[in-house]
């Protein structure tokens, strides 16, 4: 059977196909060294928790203890092939560092203590609390890593039986933008595409999607296409030399914060040289003639000088789309992360709905997710949404989320949306919000403006709960911190990005005291004796698969409905997308294949918002320009950043990931092959401005913004002249800690601004303006940097990022199973 390295080859070999054929399955498989596939005792179905492609692999489980994973070569996402953070990843639950017992803080210091003492402070701060000044006290931040079945509880108990209003998910950092503006065009949240349409297309748009690093097997399967015959051509829009770039018919690499005039130029083209299906446009949408009337200003010209591209590119960019017969787009944080988020990604949308492109094979869009669970925590309501995809603003919503909860209305909030992660910390910076209730996530790394979240979370008035799975740079501000089992450690399901539910089962027992994050939940739920209108327990289930019986009731004849699955089905069929109901048994791989939308004024998820300043809309007025529930072409000017590059900080930087990294590292970090791969925070920048500034490759440099500063080596590569980027969510578990001036200086976000998309509440993480410093003579030594990405040198003589050719490829996909 043949091996690859993971590291030097992250996609794997190439299986070509052509247009509507069934991307060929290949088995990837990846076990410790020293164990055989006969050694494996059992195989335990799960999928990947680090992006949100979803992987679908088995567990392998030898004396107890995961010793590798293998592919699922039938699902529907991957057709068997792994990526380089599911072949490693799982080494994290093995770390030595590993939470094991629940820690209290005592004169200062965390101290060990058993579940009884360290939820008895919990629930007794919480009822202090709630007597004191009620449930505007109590805040929950949670996190795009945890099960369906978690989020649904949280969310109970945060909406229905504390009744607080600020719940939200570190998903709010990474699809709170996908989810604003799909709701903003289609009425409802929910992929309209499919992964399938990678298939079809025969156009496919990257969006600020450098789908390359960040789901590599859903490019896996692009390569597939362009290695085959008639395949697609793809548009890049990225400010750095992605591999996606370098496979692209037409790659612009636009100024930071200009994605808005860029797209309004595309759609100025498209409708000046007639590339518009009119009578789709007729019958399925509202708001053509704004479009028309917005976009005008909008000459290639204008927006080449705005964009800092030339204006023939933007033509190529829109003959291009306008050529399609099968147009996929994806859209990822270089859209969501940055200047205008929603305004954006929604004109993503209308280029189709201009195009009649959606609801057909090949014809779709994904507005992608970050997370693996993401989708989760939209559906379930734990992040600034409502259970079942429910408008805040819709009375009647409330009253059917009241009785599904079997609760008096009125305990659910919905004076306003819940709150955003972004307020909910600045609630906590000035003392409303006295109880914080972190799962799952480390905002003391992810957060923008670093400091001050360093600050609000250590503040003496906040007492700070945090559930996690390792002593994360928050955690270490806890008062109590809950240890948690982890993937492979509990049974329940997640949602990819484009609706595919995996079961996931247990495989292994979590290690010391640590318990499910679903078990916490509930223990907390009985110890405050939280209860429903007949006086039961709420929430009234008790285990996965009751939470998750619940949640086909609650979701039943909503959009995201679950009501036709089961843990048999999917433990069985593997992945399946939902909705999946009576009428839909074997699921949905298309949204609005009719035309039809979730946009009703009765329906919809939302009534939107103004698109420049957020302000929430009145049904009265979303009723009044879109009685129908069609499709809604939303028209938005451009607005430039807030802080744009000056005299004093000349850079505009942009953060991002990298391939064998996930979040604040705190698994790919503990993967020994990942971590090699990616060992240190580096800084990139251009050849011209490396010139200009005096760097060689390799060289230290220090990148200052007005909130922090960033000292890394320097790597000259291929981005965009007066951009630097630096890879986010480099934290300070792993290293000595502090510069002796006692300046942190490794976070991306030291750098970043207090700053959020209107619309989406999202965080611009990529709009800040820095300056660049040399601060020494290089060593010899390049900069860290992966070479096989986006971050590849422009200096030949760097060695290229290698590992071991340890993992196995069947081409076929048989013989494994
Ligand atoms: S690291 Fe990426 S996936 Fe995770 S929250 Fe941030 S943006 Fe989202």
């Amino acid at each position: 059977m043949p091996s690859r390295d993971p590291i030097a080859e992250p996609w794997g070999s190439r299986t070509p196909y052509g247009p509507g054929r069934r991307w060929p399955a290949r088995v990837d498989l990846h076990l410790a060294e020293g164990v055989g596939p006969e050694d494996v005792d059992r195989w335990v179905p799960s999928a990947s928790i680090l992006h949100s492609n979803g992987d679908a692999l088995d567990i392998a489980v030898k004396d107890g203890r995961i010793v590798g994973v293998r592919g699922r070569g039938e699902d529907r996402v991957n057709r068997g092939r792994l990526g380089p953070k599911d072949l490693y990843g799982w080494q994290a639950n093995h770390s030595p560092d590993r939470l094991t017992r629940p820690l209290v803080r005592r004169g200062g210091k965390l101290v060990e203590t058993d579940w009884d003492t360290a939820m008895g402070l919990v629930v007794e701060r919480s009822r202090r609390l709630l007597d004191e000044q009620g449930a505007s006290a109590l805040g929950f931040y949670t996190s795009g890593q945890l099960f369906l079945e978690e989020y649904l509880t949280l969310a109970a108990i945060a909406h229905g039986a504390i009744g607080t209003n600020h719940l939200d998910g570190n998903t709010r950092l990474c699809t709170a933008t996908a989810a604003t503006a799909l709701k903003a065009s289609f009425g409802c949240d929910g992929q309209p595409g499919s992964y399938g349409d990678i298939d079809h297309a025969d156009v496919i748009a990257l969006y600020g999607h450098n789908m390359a690093e960040t789901q590599t097997v859903l490019w896996s399967r692009v390569l597939d296409r362009l290695a085959g015959p008639n395949p697609p051509r793809l548009l890049c829009v990225d400010p750095r030399p992605t591999p996606v770039a370098a496979h692209s018919a037409v790659h612009l690499a636009p100024r930071p914060g200009t994605n808005v005039a860029l797209m309004n130029a595309i759609q100025h083209e498209l409708i000046r040289t007639g590339r518009v299906d009119h009578a789709y446009v007729r019958d399925h949408t509202v708001g053509y003639g704004e479009l028309v009337r917005v976009t005008d200003d909008y000459p290639p010209e204008r927006a080449a000088e705005i964009c800092g591209l030339p204006a023939e590119r933007i033509r190529e960019a829109a003959a291009l789309l306008g050529g399609a017969e099968r147009l996929l787009s994806t859209v990822l944080q270089g859209f969501y992360q940055s200047n205008q988020a929603t305004a954006a990604a929604v004109q993503v949308n209308n280029v189709h709905l201009l195009r009649g492109m959606l609801g057909r094979p090949g014809a779709g869009v994904l507005q992608m997710n970050g997370q693996p669970t993401a989708q989760n925590t939209r559906e379930c309501g734990a992040d600034g949404d409502l259970t079942g995809f429910r408008n805040w603003n819709n009375d009647a919503h409330i009253s059917d989320l009241a009785a599904a909860w079997n609760l008096d209305p009125m305990r659910i909030p919905h004076y306003a949306p819940p709150t955003h992660a972004m307020q909910i910390m600045r609630y906590a910076e000035k003392g409303s919000i006295r109880f914080l209730w972190i799962s799952a996530t480390n905002p003391a790394v992810s957060l923008p403006e670093l400091r001050r979240i360093r600050e609000t979370l250590a503040r003496r008035e906040l007492f700070l709960v945090v559930q996690d799975v390792f002593m994360t740079e928050t955690a270490e501000l806890a008062d109590v911190v809950l240890p948690a089992a982890t993937w492979g450690e509990k049974t329940g399901t997640f949602t990819n990005s484009d609706r595919t539910v995996h079961l996931s089962e247990k495989a292994v027992e979590p290690p010391g005291e640590a318990r499910t994050d679903l078990d916490i939940f509930l223990d907390y739920a009985r110890r405050m004796n939280f209860r429903d209108a007949d006086g039961r327990p709420f929430p009234q289930w008790h285990d996965p698969v009751s939470a998750f019986e619940a949640w086909k009731r609650v979701s039943a004849g909503r959009p995201c409905d679950y009501s036709g699955l089961t843990y048999d089905r999917l433990r069985d069929t593997g992945g399946i997308q939902w909705p999946c109901d009576a009428e839909h048994p074997d699921g949905t791989e298309r949204l609005y294949t009719d035309g039809r939308f979730w946009a009703r004024p009765e329906e919809c998820e939302s009534y939107g918002r103004d698109l420049v300043t957020g302000a929430p809309k009145e049904e009265a007025e979303y009723r009044a320009a879109n009685p129908e529930g069609l499709a809604m072409l939303k028209a938005v000017e451009y607005v430039p950043p807030h802080e744009g590059p000056d005299g004093e900080y000349p850079f505009t930087l942009i953060t991002g990931r990298t391939l064998y990294h996930f979040h604040t590292r705190t698994k790919t970090g503990r993967a020994p092959e990942l971590r090699r791969a990616a060992p240190e925070v580096w800084v990139e920048v251009s050849a011209a401005d490396a010139l200009e500034a005096g760097v060689h490759e390799g060289d230290p440099v220090e990148v200052r913004s007005r909130r922090g500063v960033v000292r890394a080596r320097a790597r000259v590569g291929g981005i965009r002249p007066g951009v630097l980027f630096v890879p986010f969510h480099y934290g300070y578990w792993d290293t000595d800690a502090a510069d002796p001036d006692g300046e942190r200086d490794r976070a991306a976000n030291e750098l970043s601004a207090t700053d959020w998309d209107p619309v989406s509440k999202q965080p611009l993480f990529k709009t800040a303006a820095v300056r660049l410093r040399r601060v020494g003579a290089g060593d010899g030594r390049p900069s860290p940097a992966p070479t096989t990405t986006a971050s590849a040198p422009l200096d030949a003589e760097v060695a290229a990022t290698r590992g071991r050719p340890d993992t196995l490829e069947e081409p076929d996909g048989g013989g494994t199973r």
